[in-house]
């Protein structure tokens, strides 16, 4: 996880450093730091805490000097201290290093350092880098070969940016986490997420692993990791710098639940073509021979991928879903006829790229469903779909499930095509409410209860989310979103299976959400009874036509009528309602609840 800015050229470092950290830490916030070398020394200000902290620390203060490192850190080893925090140096000072990922084998790199004399200062992973590259500075090589060689000692996964006293350069490589390089006339920028250095430059060279990329005062130059000059294209991203400010919104969340009519319109936009067909950019013919779809995904993903599932089988074709590290561990037979898709909104998901990797390796079709172009996701499968949902900052996804799932329901479509040779016998139903479903979030927006219901349940000793079918993976996302922000206890459950266990947990304290969305509501109604007999309030979320359904609730939470599959988005946008207002009057860090990271690039 983690986030890394780096810059040079003309100006100042210092602000835009920071300005870097403050946009990237939804990756990481337990420690920050910022390294600037001044023409003495490396000037070195980092701590425990958040990078407003930072911030305060350096005002009145600040580290004069053009070029920089920065860090906000998700610590995977050593808790978060001042000692512990990024940029790292080595025994002289005179290196500064910043680092995203694992190095694998730092114990036995820090034993041989250690008896060769170098002192460590923390217990992160990280500080064999810059001790690495002081090394093999002392046996005579310049800054660029000193970093080529440390690099080419470390096992792991890792974006590194480094500088070196009395020069004007940074040294960056990636392998496994992601970096990439921004170009603003003659001031450059690497970093681990473009909305990091978005409001500067929207000029981006989205890098490899592998390559080494040597930034100063006169450009950037690309290398492979044999020293040969690398040629990557200059892409321009389509963000604007307002979609990754907050605005008028008080949290980043609250902005991407309202930003989701325009998300979905993204998402949907050119997909149909004139014969009723979708277009995904991906060749439907490689996928005739196709035998079973496994999707791959962690968190909120994997949710998206149960709907997945939920519409190809209905339509007929055999689909799961795994959750990704449960995938690499326990992997189900596959072959050339398997086809394994990754749904992953950074496109760097350290868990679904496993997955993807143990697919490739048995020999399995691989797709990326994905928010990221330029991911690893993107690079590492046969093809990718693009969600399109633009940037998310909110540690807690929601506009990105919303585009996920309307994704799923064309790949759905596409896919039982080549495999059926026909499509799924209702698509022109769903394709119809896929249509209207902008505006029907809209109307949610515009008019849910949701802020009501919280103030009535929040504080409760347990909260419980049920549903069945296509309303299953929406209790379960509903559950994980309120405890996500909320910190309070929630589980979702499939409506039937309540009765097997999970009623037990049931009381007056425990309201129950019930989606009730479709085939099989007469089944969920009856035990919405179940629940309402044992004292707990139930609030219903379903269709404004499902009389039935909401004539059994305590409270209601209506969505516009529409195909049940699609319904099942809409069901969603009441429950991250409730979630956020329930985490509001909580006073929750909604947008970076505790111990949480958005992009999770560790296995
Ligand atoms: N492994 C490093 C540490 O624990 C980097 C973690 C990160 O990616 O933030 O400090």
């Amino acid at each position: 996880m983690c986030g890394i800015i780096a810059r040079v050229g003309e100006g100042g470092a210092v602000d835009e450093l920071l300005t870097g950290l403050k946009n990237l830490e939804y990756r990481g916030y337990d420690s920050a730091g910022v390294a600037i070398p001044n023409g003495k020394s490396i000037d070195i200000r980092k701590q425990e805490g958040s990078v407003d902290d930072l911030v305060s620390a350096i005002d009145g203060n600040e580290p004069v000097g053009n070029i920089g490192i920065g860090h906000t850190r998700w610590s995977t080893h050593g808790p978060p201290t001042d000692e512990n925090a990024h940029p790292h140096t080595d025994c002289t000072g005179s290196v500064a290093v910043v680092h995203n990922g694992i190095i694998d084998n730092h114990d036995e790199l820090r034993d041989r350092l250690i008896a060769e004399g170098h002192e460590f200062t923390s217990e992160t992973d990280t500080e064999v880098v810059p001790h690495l590259i002081e090394r093999h500075l002392a046996n005579g090589d310049g800054p660029e070969a000193a970093f080529r060689s440390a690099v080419d000692e470390l096992d792991g996964s890792y974006a590194l940016v480094a500088t070196v006293e009395g020069g004007d350069a940074l040294y960056a490589t990636r392998n496994g986490s992601p970096l990439v390089l921004g170009i603003d006339g003659d001031r450059h920028y690497l970093a681990s997420d473009v909305p990091a250095f978005l409001e500067f430059t929207d000029d981006v060279v989205y890098l490899e692993d592998h390559d080494v990329v040597v930034l100063n005062g006169d450009g950037y130059t690309i290398f492979d990791s044999e020293g040969r000059r690398l040629d990557r294209p200059v892409e321009t991203v389509e963000w604007s710098p307002e979609d990754a400010e907050k605005g008028s919104y008080d949290h980043f969340m609250f902005k991407e639940i309202n930003e989701q009519p325009v998300a979905l319109g993204q998402t949907l936009s050119d997909r149909f073509t004139g014969d009723g067909d979708v277009d995904l950019g991906i060749d439907p013919d490689r996928y005739v021979d196709v035998d079973h779809v496994h999707f791959v995904a962690c968190g909120t993903s994997y949710h998206a991928g149960l709907q997945g599932t939920h519409i190809l089988t209905r339509a007929g074709v055999p689909a799961s879903t795994y959750r990704a590290s449960e995938f690499v561990a326990t992997p189900p037979p596959l072959n050339e006829d398997s086809l394994v898709v990754g749904v992953t909104q950074s496109g760097e998901t350290a868990d679904t790229l496993e997955a993807l990797r143990v697919a490739t390796r048995r020999g399995a079709k691989t797709i990326a469903v994905t928010n990221a172009p330029g991911s690893t996701a993107v690079r590492e499968t046969d093809e990718s779909i693009f969600i399109r949902a633009g940037p998310e900052i909110g540690v807690a996804a929601t506009k990105t499930f919303s585009s996920q799932v309307a994704t799923l329901i064309m790949f759905a479509e596409l896919i039982t095509r080549s495999m059926t040779g026909s499509g799924i016998e209702d698509f022109e139903e769903i394709v119809d409410s896929l249509r209207s479903l902008p505006d029907a979030v809209q109307r949610i927006l515009d008019t849910s209860r949701a802020e009501r219901i919280a103030r009535f349940y929040a504080g409760s000793e347990a909260q419980f989310f049920i549903g069945r079918g296509g309303a299953y993976p929406i209790a379960l996302e509903g559950a994980l979103k309120f405890k996500e922000i909320t910190y309070e206890h929630a589980e979702g459950f499939a409506a039937g299976e309540l009765k097997h266990g999970p009623l037990a947990l049931v009381n007056a304290d425990t309201p129950v959400f019930a989606v009730i969305l479709g085939p099989g509501d007469e089944k969920t109604i009856g035990n919405v009874r179940e629940v309402q007999a044992r004292g707990a309030p139930v609030i219903v979320v379903a269709p404004e036509g499902a009389d039935d359904a909401l004539a059994v609730a305590d409270e209601v939470l209506t969505v516009p009528d529409s195909h049940p599959i699609v319904a099942s988005v809409l069901a969603n946008v009441q429950l991250q309602l409730v979630s956020y207002h329930v985490a509001e009057l909580l006073s929750r860090s909604i947008d970076k609840p505790r111990n949480l990271a958005k992009s999770v690039t560790v296995e």
